[in-house]
């Protein structure tokens, strides 16, 4: 098998704004490559190994040439490698280099575009690159040659269209000086837009002679797009301001759920977090014509039994004579989801013992619970830990959803983190929830009714300061 080596954008920064293609490759590779600017939660998906190769400016941490040998030995070895770069790979992403260094060694690459924060940061702060003022944009690079020597800045500073500079915040007064001096008005709009698209996004607009002082007196620092131009004033006039915009919650849940979704349609940025992935186990199914009692223990455990099921020709109709008993109230409402009404709640005492009794779950977790009869263990899948950075710092609040994400969090948390996580703002989907996060000591569990509005009214009540549409500062 040969490799192939996929050149992809990852957008500004939110995990939405990936490409369809992008999130395929991502989902199919073996190793994922990616840059300082990308933000790891959204890699979290993702079960390929990642390596981080990103480039601080004028400190490299993997030298370009280093890099270069490490897609082509990987894809020589067959493998899938994703080289994933913020923005576009081809905006000032070396995506054109790479590919050239491919091609040159033969080994099989394509380029997957993705939206470059020049156009799609500035969308996310409200500015719209073009406008009936600014009919053409220019996108110029700030680092390389920002000295005011080699760029054409009488050329930049007569252009009628809209200005945008990426990695250019070292060079900001360099910047706005010799636009002036070439001729452009100091009170062109002008503007600056930090981690755009993200939860810490921040952007600030000004003219062009008071923005190096706005900027610092704003703390602005890069990574942050500088907009000149007429279009900067629709900024903020052109942007929704959803309840949560600014709030950076942590869903201890694989992504896709429609809890994140409610969550980021608010406005809220939400990183889904899953150091477990759930590999499906042979199952030997039980003569199933006897009929008994089935008790799903966890719900993530039925779609790969129906799938065993739908191997041996059969669907849910062989069931019939069996009687579907749920672990708590969550399975039993989210087994509903699959068009399966349960006959109630388990109860060791009130089982028949005299009828086959069977058991479904995760494998390690399934061992756990003791039943005074005998049963029939069938797990249908095991858990596996896969190592994924995370920062506790940088939420504002986690929700969890069910114990079971409780439980997968703090399990997956050393000492330091576990102290942490015991005084943040944790939102408890249901009293069983609630009562996982205690018996584990967190201080901080506020109790919502397992509805997204619900969550959404709470999180908003709790985390929202007074002072509405404020960014939330994290200490
Ligand atoms: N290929 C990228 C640009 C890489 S150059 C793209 O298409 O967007 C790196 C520069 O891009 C940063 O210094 C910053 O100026 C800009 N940048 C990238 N992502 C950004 C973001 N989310 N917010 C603000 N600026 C960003």
């Amino acid at each position: 098998m040969s490799g192939l080596v996929s050149l992809v954008g990852a957008g500004p920064g939110n995990a939405e704004w990936l490409t369809v293609l992008g999130h395929r490759r991502l989902s199919a590779a073996d190793v994922i490559i990616y840059d300082r600017l990308v933000d790891p939660a959204l890699l979290s998906p993702y079960t390929a190994d990642k390596i981080n190769v990103g480039q601080l400016p004028y400190r490299h941490k993997i030298s370009q040439a280093e890099i270069n040998e490490l897609m082509v030995n990987l894809a020589k070895k067959g493998q899938r490698v994703v080289r994933l770069k913020a923005g576009d790979p081809n905006v000032f992403g070396r995506g054109g280099e790479e590919a050239q260094y491919l091609k040159a060694q033969h080994v099989a690459f394509e380029v997957v575009p993705g939206l470059t924060s020049a156009i799609a940061g500035l969308a996310a702060a409200g500015i719209p690159i073009t406008s009936d003022q600014a009919t053409s944009f220019h996108v110029i690079t700030g680092h390389r040659r920002a000295n005011g020597q080699t760029l054409d800045w009488a050329n930049i500073a007569h252009q009628e269209g809209t200005l945008v500079f990426v990695m250019g915040m070292e060079n900001l007064e360099t910047l706005t000086t010799q636009l002036i001096i070439n001729g452009m008005p100091r009170a062109t709009p002008a503007a600056v837009v930090q981690w755009a698209t993200q939860w810490r996004q921040r952007a600030i607009a000004s003219d062009l002679g008071h923005l190096v002082n706005v900027v610092q007196r704003g703390k602005l620092a890069a990574p942050a797009l500088i907009v000149v131009g007429q279009v900067v004033n629709f900024m903020g006039r052109l942007t929704p301001k959803p309840p949560l915009q600014g709030l950076h919650l942590l869903v201890p849940y694989k992504a896709g759920s429609k809890l994140f979704s409610a969550l980021q349609d608010e406005g809220a940025s939400v990183n889904c977090f899953d150091r477990r992935i759930k590999n499906p186990l042979p199952v030997q199914l039980p003569d199933l014509t006897t009929g008994g009692t089935l008790v799903i223990t966890d719900f993530a455990a039925m779609p790969f039994f129906l799938q065993q099921l739908h191997t041996k020709g059969l669907d849910i109709r062989a069931l019939s004579n069996w009687k579907l008993l749920a672990m708590n109230h969550i399975v039993k409402y989210r087994l509903q989801t699959l068009g399966l009404m349960a006959d109630g709640l388990y109860d060791p005492q009130r089982i028949d013992p005299r009828r086959p009794i069977v058991l479904i779950g995760e494998q390690e977790r399934l061992a756990t619970y003791h039943v005074p009869v005998k049963v029939t263990y069938l797990p249908t899948y095991e858990s596996v830990a896969v190592d994924q950075p995370l920062n506790l710092k940088e939420f504002h609040g986690v929700v969890f959803p069910s114990s079971q994400s409780v439980a997968d969090l703090y399990l997956s948390c050393g000492e330091f983190m576990r102290a942490e996580l015991r005084h943040m703002p944790c939102f408890a989907m249901g009293q069983v929830v609630a009562d996982e996060c205690q018996k584990l000591g967190l201080r901080h569990v506020i109790l919502v009714n397992p509805s997204y509005d619900s969550v959404i009214q709470t999180v908003k009540k709790t985390l929202r300061s007074v002072d509405d549409g404020a960014q939330t500062q994290l200490s």
